[in-house]
């Protein structure tokens, strides 16, 4: 399917399509061929404060509903969602370049509504007789109005992980799409008014970072704040919480994933899914293994298959064509910073494969890169490019690559390949990650049973799992009777 003939471009508040109110929009440029896609309209400050606004107004009668009156409406939008795949998946290709038959956050996106429309038997208080003559309980309530701010890399995942737990507890929700793919999140504004949400509860508006995302964080009637993008912009949002209303935050950010790849293990396994991590996205994933450790004895094995894996299953070229598995990085910033990075990786280490933009190509497309012996402390080793980089290095004893994959400011993901049970059970419990894969570097954050988020500089808190994320959006109260 190509794009739509109308694409919904407005701010979604208070159940009604809106334009800015200061008449400003801001292009979406396809990245494959530079032609202009959309005209977005950009939320102001009074905007801002209007959604916000709105979700308050609509709070006590959306919390005074009981978690069964409210599934039916999450229900509703899972299955509108699935209805709508082929058009979401165009979106998100004009906007962001990921190739359509790659588009499995819609499937994840329309499990999380559905999942957690049967969630609400879950939120469970305590009761206590410990203190003579008291009973003493807790009992879970909606903060109010919850902000949530996602990233442009897999826009739907997040805001379905976020928005689905906040509803079905009983909040009302402002969401602020990224400025770099807020078309998916605009056509789910239509499809949230086609399942008949009560105006207020759930908004959307696109727009900028410094205005309206700022706005959010500082507002003091935004109860809670979950995020999910950079390390930078997670700061400067902790930051605005503790000068305003001290909002609970939820921080979900950047990594630098390491994968160790011990010599018994299933080599062509770890090819694949080592592979798969490194391109799928375009490499623009936030837990992309972008540090691959290979122990000595099997390096030049894996490097072999590793090229055939990227000659055999990368499939470069335009998102919107099916059979594609490589589409251009999201825009002009992301290529500009993923060349830089090439430029650094080529000064440091040696280069395996690719290392420049495609040059046939009009779009920001850059080659697959694989670079091999970069010294540790090199800025490539350190830094997330979010692009397809990689540096695949070798080691020798598992005490020196334990050490090597921990050398690093973020904690978000690590996998371990090997058949030897202990020490995949034993090095996993020494890597510094919220997420470990042991055999596998595939996605979990589509799942509901485990919960996802990072050690150090890779956020705070988690979510994806039921019991977690229900929590965050729930205050304690405890109550005493005598
Ligand atoms: P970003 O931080 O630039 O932007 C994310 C969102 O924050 C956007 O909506 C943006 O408009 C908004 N924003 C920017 N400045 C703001 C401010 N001052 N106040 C409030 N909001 C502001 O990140 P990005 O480039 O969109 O996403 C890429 C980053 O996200 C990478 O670092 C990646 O690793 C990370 N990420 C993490 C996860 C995870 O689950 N841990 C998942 C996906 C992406």
């Amino acid at each position: 399917m190509g794009l739509p003939e109308h694409i919904e471009t407005r701010l979604f508040i208070n159940g009604e399509f809106v334009e800015s109110s200061e008449g400003k929009t801001f292009d979406i440029t396809n990245p494959a061929t530079l032609k202009l896609v959309a005209e977005v309209h950009e939320a102001s400050e009074q905007d801002t404060d209007r959604a916000v606004a709105s979700a308050r107004a609509a709070f006590p009668a959306w919390s005074a509903l009981s978690p069964a009156q409210r599934a039916p409406y999450l229900k509703k939008l899972a299955s509108l969602i699935r209805e709508n795949i082929a058009e979401l998946a165009a979106l998100e290709a004009a906007s962001m370049g990921k190739p359509v038959g790659e588009f499995f956050e819609g499937y994840a996106a329309a499990g999380k509504f559905d999942y957690y429309s049967e969630a609400g038997h879950l939120i469970q208080g305590t009761t206590s007789v410990q203190t003579p003559g008291f009973l003493n309980m807790t009992l879970r309530q909606p903060y109010g109005v919850v902000a949530a701010i996602i990233p442009w890399n897999v826009p739907l995942l997040f805001l379905s992980n976020k928005v689905a737990p906040a509803l079905i507890v009983g909040n009302t929700v402002v969401l602020k799409s990224s400025e770099k793919a807020p078309l998916t999140s605009a056509k789910l504004a239509t499809l949230i008014q086609q399942a008949g949400f009560p105006p207020g509860v759930f908004n959307i508006i696109t727009g900028f970072g410094n205005v309206s995302g700022s706005i959010l964080s500082h507002h003091m009637d935004v109860r809670a704040l979950s995020f999910t993008g950079s390390g930078r912009t997670g700061r400067l949002i902790q930051a605005a919480a503790a000068k305003s209303n001290l909002k609970a935050v939820f921080l979900e950010l950047g990594g630098k994933s390491p994968a160790v790849v011990f010599e018994d293990a299933d080599l062509a396994k770890a090819v694949q899914e080592t592979g798969y991590s490194f391109q799928n996205n375009s490499g623009q994933v936030c837990m992309m293994n972008s540090r691959i450790y290979v122990q000595d004895t099997v390096f030049d094995k894996y490097i072999e298959l590793f090229r055939e894996y990227l000659n055999t299953r990368v499939k470069i070229g335009n998102p919107l064509e099916q059979g594609i598995t490589h589409g251009p990085q999201a825009d002009e910033a992301q290529h500009k910073a993923v060349l830089r990075y090439l430029e650094l990786g080529k000064k440091s280490g040696d280069l395996l494969v690719g290392g420049s933009a495609l040059s046939d190509r009009e779009g920001y497309y850059v080659q697959p890169t694989v670079f091999t012996n970069t010294p540790e402390d090199a800025q490539i080793m350190k830094e997330e490019v979010f692009g397809p980089v990689v540096n695949i290095n070798v080691f020798k004893t598992e005490e020196e690559v334990l050490a090597k994959a921990n050398d690093t400011e973020f904690g978000l993901y690590a996998a371990v390949y090997t058949k030897d049970i202990s020490r995949a059970l034993r090095f996993a419990k020494g890597l510094e990650a919220g997420t470990v894969g042991i055999n596998c570097t595939s996605p979990t954050t589509g799942v509901n049973d485990t919960p996802f988020g990072g050690y150090k500089s890779s956020g705070t808190g988690r979510e994806g799992e039921p019991f977690t994320s229900l929590n965050n959006y729930l205050e304690t109260k405890s109550s005493g009777a005598k």
